[in-house]
């Protein structure tokens, strides 16, 4: 048989990644250096530089011991879907019910399933350039159209009336704030011109609110908050960055009920929903361990503020202001380099190891994304080996 008469893999597939490969270079660079012994402040990827805490375990532990071990409930268990909703009652502050919330393998299947809830194969998904980066994918993935609408960084990365005015016809429009990877928390003009949009054109807003705890001013807005916006918003949470929790894979789907049931049906087909013992844990993280949530989002806040004394005035780079989430956003169009090539450079000479802003996008090319997920000490030796670097390239 000729090769080209056996099945392949569906096009939806090869489109998850289509165009991805640009700026993520720098991972394997670091994970080269690495394997050979270099002591590498590795600054690219958002995850936390402690492990999940002990009492998270504890409790994951007593669930699995004590017989949590079979199927359990697709869109989650009563008592957690419960306390989610009390959460998002709380914060931001719309009534929302158990019916409301979806139980979910993360942030990231939440995503994709609030992608495939909205679009039909073929429809457009709009999204905010500069990007989480599994956007695009998880859009097509959906076997959407995804089309992005670029926040430009001279609009302090907040998208404009004007920009998502010029955005062709599409279904829904996928946001994020706090914001990955530039830290900026949209403000409530930019929310209110967002609901706006959404009204006028019906479509879905996909509000990607996983860093709804770690914001530095003022309180966390969600746009389903706004005046007729809860019935035609999804909104994705996370217990990855709020607890800890990244490899539990645990996060949540708030939206209107009977969206939230068809939903469950995707479950379903596709994960069967989230273990009971991690549903217990992220349940016992959500009734004890308000305490944990604002420690984590404190460790966050303190490594920003330590960036922003170390970095700010530097010659060679500015700052994009962080009001959020757990990156800094560095402008570094003076030192003449592009985002990857500082990387890659600043990597080679430093052993410090961030992201080129090419990676989320190309509304934050020319910038570089630092994670902060180094205690402050290295952190800071970091931020002022990067500070030196940039100011050596400007002279
Ligand atoms: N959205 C954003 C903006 C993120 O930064 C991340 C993780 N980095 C996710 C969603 C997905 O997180 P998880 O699937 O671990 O909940």
């Amino acid at each position: 048989m000729n090769a080209l008469d056996l099945p392949h893999p569906s096009a939806r597939l090869g489109a998850i990644n289509g165009d991805a490969g640009d700026g993520w270079e720098i991972l394997s660079t670091a994970r080269a250096a690495k394997a050979a012994g270099r002591d590498v402040v590795d600054l690219t990827i958002g995850d936390h530089d402690r492990t999940t805490p002990a009492p998270i375990l504890d409790a994951l532990e007593a669930s699995a011991r004590g017989g949590h071990t079979g199927y359990a409930s697709v869109p989650g268990i009563d008592a957690l879907r419960a306390a989610l909703a009390a959460r998002v009652t709380a914060r931001p502050g719309v009534a929302t019910t158990a019916e409301n919330v979806l139980v979910t393998a993360g942030g990231q299947a939440a995503l994709f399933a609030a992608a495939t809830g909205v679009a039909d194969p073929g429809d457009t998904l709009l999204y905010i350039d500069p990007y989480y980066a599994t956007y695009p994918g998880t859009i097509r993935g959906a076997a959407a159209r995804a089309v992005p609408v670029t926040a430009r960084a001279a609009d302090g990365f907040q998208p404009t009336p004007h920009a998502l005015a010029a955005a062709p016809p599409a279904r829904g429009l996928l946001i994020n704030t706090p914001n990955n990877p530039t830290g900026v928390v949209y403000t409530e003009e930019t929310l209110e011109q967002i609901a706006a949009f959404a009204r006028a054109r019906n479509l879905w807003v996909i509000s990607d609110e996983v860093y709804d705890g770690q914001v530095w001013s003022g309180q966390h807005l969600s746009p389903r908050a706004l005046p007729g916006m809860a019935r035609r918003t999804l909104v994705v949470g996370s217990f990855s960055k709020s607890h800890i929790m990244t490899g539990s894979r645990i996060g949540w789907l708030i939206g209107p009920a009977p969206m939230i049931a068809q939903l469950s049906d995707l479950l379903t087909v596709t994960t069967y929903g989230v273990p009971g013992y991690i549903q217990d844990a992220a349940l016992a993280a959500l009734t004890d361990g308000a305490a944990l949530e604002r420690e984590v989002a404190e460790t966050y806040r303190r490594r920003r503020d330590l960036a922003l004394a170390t970095l700010s005035g530097a010659s060679g780079l500015s700052l994009v202001q962080p009001d959020g989430a757990m990156y800094v956003m560095v402008d570094i169009r003076a030192t003449g380099l592009d985002g990857r090539s500082f990387a890659e450079a600043l990597m080679q000479a430093h052993a410090v190891a961030v992201m080129p802003g090419e990676s989320f996008g190309q509304a934050a090319a020319g910038h570089v994304r630092i994670a902060l997920t180094a205690d402050d000490a290295r952190l800071t030796k970091a931020l002022d080996k990067l500070k030196t670097f940039a100011a050596g390239l400007a002279a």
